[in-house]
């Protein structure tokens, strides 16, 4: 749907930390695979933004409102790692960003590259997709402090008017509360459809703690299940439908008749059950759609199995207005940065993810080529346990992509 010029400006915000050592080196990545591809004719024009550190040394603020304009006006950012201000009531940066923009979507791809090392037996096998709610549940929930005037009249309006028992509500208390909402998880989970269909993935799997919370975490497994009949899609509940009237034999004949036929399987998992799987039988899943703190967990414990945060790339999106910010998924890494060390395929990947949405395929697949080659040859970073520094990793890169 996106209408993508030849020359489409996309706004970069360099970031913090390591964010200095690996933006200039990504950059130099992504030039050379568009100019591979496509000589003169296409060409990305870097416009720079403003934001952290960078900002607040020239402008006095971390995110100028000028940086959100460009970034509303392109549709289109990439960005490394921001510091968040430490003290005050600031909320992070990378927060800001998403409220501001309501991308909605945080969608984390998780691969296995050869070369790298793991710590399981089969990394080979994780090959899934993360969508990760990113405006609702927790992230924009309440808490009160434990024994504050708002935390104890809440408990004094439970126990009054919901006759909630106080033994599990001592005074004492600390009380959170989270939304969850339809519209929320509906958009979410159709976003995650529409992205299984275009990459031709034959599961879904909602993954929700809805046991425990029957209304948040159960109202998004519902929803989920709701929004999974607008799709061609065959799902566990009907499974288990013929299953009980018909038997197993019956439900799995239909399954497998519905799967050829391209449908989609769509099921759901309890998040713990989940966090054991992923690590027991990770091909059993390809597309994951799950609530903002569930993907928290998610994301990082995936990532540790095919090399860590280091190549764990990001994108916050949002699908109706276009508007889309390509990350490093991992922090500004105070303790590395400045020492062309750290590794830049976090944010590599990000572009390639970047390029995907721009539908310039090619320079997408190029890139991913190149990584691949590098990691199967042994060019690889310290994190990884190589001997390459930031550029000389991005020089076999470039290198790869200019002999193609
Ligand atoms: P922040 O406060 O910005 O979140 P952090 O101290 O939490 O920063 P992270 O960036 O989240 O740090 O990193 C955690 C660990 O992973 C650190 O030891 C860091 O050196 C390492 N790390 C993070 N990014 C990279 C990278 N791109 N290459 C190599 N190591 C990295
Ligand atoms: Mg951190």
């Amino acid at each position: 749907k996106l209408i993508v010029p030849d020359y489409p400006t996309i706004g970069y915000i360099r970031g913090d930390g390591v964010g200095e050592d690996i933006f200039p080196q990504a950059k130099r990545v992504f030039d050379a695979a568009v100019l591979k591809i496509f000589g003169e004719k296409k060409k990305i024009d870097w416009q720079k933004l403003l934001a952290g550190g960078e900002a607040f040394a020239s402008r006095g603020e971390y995110l100028p409102d000028e940086t959100l304009e460009q970034i509303k006006e392109n549709l289109i950012a990439i960005k490394g790692p921001l510091m968040t201000p430490v003290g005050e009531s600031f909320r992070s940066i990378n927060v800001t960003l998403r409220q501001k923009l309501d991308l909605y979507a945080c969608v984390r791809p998780v691969e296995y590259f050869t070369g790298i090392k793991s710590p399981v037996r089969a990394p080979e096998k994780v090959n899934m997709t993360i969508f990760r709610e990113n405006t609702e549940d927790i992230y924009a929930g309440i808490e009160f402090s434990s024994s504050s005037k708002e935390s104890k009249k809440l408990i004094n309006f439970l126990e009054r008017e919901l006759s909630v028992h106080s033994i599990r509500f001592p005074e004492t208390s600390a009380i959170g509360i989270k939304p969850v909402s339809p519209d929320g998880s509906k958009r979410l989970v159709s976003a995650a459809f529409d992205y299984a269909i275009k990459m031709n993935k034959k599961r879904v799997t909602f993954v929700h703690k809805g046991n425990i919370m029957k209304f948040t975490e159960g109202g998004f497994r519902k929803w989920g299940y709701e929004v999974a009949k607008n799709y061609p899609t065959f799902t566990k509940l009907e499974y288990d439908k013929i299953k009980e009237e018909k038997g197993t034999e019956q439900s799995e004949k239909e399954k497998n008749i519905a799967l050829k036929s391209g449908k989609i399987y769509v099921d759901d998992a309890i998040a713990d059950n989940f966090l054991q799987q992923i690590i027991l039988n990770p091909d059993n899943f390809e597309v994951v759609a799950t609530l903002n703190l569930n993907g928290d967990y998610i994301s990082d414990a995936l990532a540790a199995q095919v090399g860590g945060i280091g190549i764990a790339p990001g994108a916050n999106i949002n699908y109706e207005s276009g508007h889309a910010i390509f990350e490093a998924t991992h922090g500004t890494a105070p303790d590395i940065a400045g020492k062309n060390i750290a590794n830049p395929s976090s944010l590599i990947l990000s572009g390639v993810m970047m390029f995907e949405y721009l539908g310039w395929q090619e320079v997408a697949e190029l890139i991913k080529i190149a990584l691949s080659a590098s990691f199967h040859s042994g060019a690889l970073t310290a994190d990884l346990g190589g001997k390459l520094s930031t550029s000389e990793f991005t020089d076999t890169l470039v290198q790869y992509i200019k002999n193609y």
